[in-house]
């Protein structure tokens, strides 16, 4: 008997095109309502064009719910998102931010551990909890990670190792494809130029195989951004040669121009 030739195809192992992550941080760079308005409106305009790129902006607390009444409806490209979290939960917590109030002020990601409140003081355990804080609120927590120098015989592979498995402590291991994993090496952020593509590369593989040893194969999902002085010119290549899923932009993030630029490139 001459065997059925079967017409089912064999499924297709390739990962489904996924959107690039832009995520800019504009830490205190911008003060008046006004100048927060404006920028918002002009990123939301790129942001809803774009077929690639999922973009997040992250505006000081102040201009929380001025930006989530501008965008809400508008456009699903453009999301909020908050710089920080506290560690508290809601209650009698004097000036704090908490994690449900941004959460119900349309903060969809919460960046944690960024470098800038690590040099504060914030240990990992801190980063830890205040990670847990945006997550339970339904936050996507985007977790900060590097190192703030690099010696000669790799010593600081293991430090973000342990920065890395520190910090995403209390977020459930089953669970972990869904957090954003910022790696920010220190001395790249604020510079004149970025990593080459190259040692982001090889940072990025480095940082998938240590979320999936110590996860599982799940965690080959998480997105890894790359920032530290990305700028239009760099931008294109470090997303689509380093291996990575999108970037947290800090300077260029508050220039309309420069910021819908590096959206383009996603
Ligand atoms: C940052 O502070 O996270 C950052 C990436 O800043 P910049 O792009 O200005 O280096």
């Amino acid at each position: 008997m001459i065997a059925k030739k079967t017409t089912a195809k064999a499924p297709s192992t390739k990962r489904p095109p996924v959107k690039k992550l832009i995520v800019g941080n504009w830490k205190a760079n911008v003060e008046k309502p006004a100048e927060a308005n404006n920028l918002l409106k002009l990123i939301r305009a790129k942001a809803a064009k774009s077929k690639t790129a999922k973009v997040v902006a992250c505006p000081s607390w102040a201009f929380l719910g001025m930006a989530y009444a501008a965008t809400k409806g508008k456009s699903s490209s453009l999301v909020m998102g908050v710089q920080d979290v506290s560690l508290y939960e809601a209650g009698s917590r004097t000036g704090e931010n908490i994690a449900s109030v941004a959460a119900k002020l349309g903060a969809a990601y919460a960046i944690v551990g960024h470098s800038e409140r690590r040099a504060m003081g914030e240990t990992d355990e801190v980063v830890a909890r205040k990670a847990a804080r945006a997550f339970e609120q339904g936050m996507t927590p985007i977790v900060c990670v590097g190192e703030a120098d690099r010696d000669a015989h790799g010593l600081y592979l293991g430090l973000i190792k342990k920065q890395v498995l520190a910090s995403l402590s209390e977020i459930p291991k089953s669970k972990m494809s869904s957090i954003v994993l910022a790696y920010e090496p220190v001395y790249a952020i604020g510079a004149k130029k970025a990593l080459e593509v190259g040692d982001i590369e090889q940072m990025a593989l480095y940082l998938r195989k240590v979320l999936v040893d110590a996860f599982g194969n799940e965690a080959a999902s998480v997105r890894i951004l790359y920032g530290g002085s990305v700028f239009p010119d760099t931008a294109r290549s470090i997303l689509h040669e380093a291996g990575v899923d999108g970037l947290l932009i800090g300077r260029a993030s508050v220039d309309a121009a420069q910021f819908n630029t590096i959206i383009d490139c996603a």
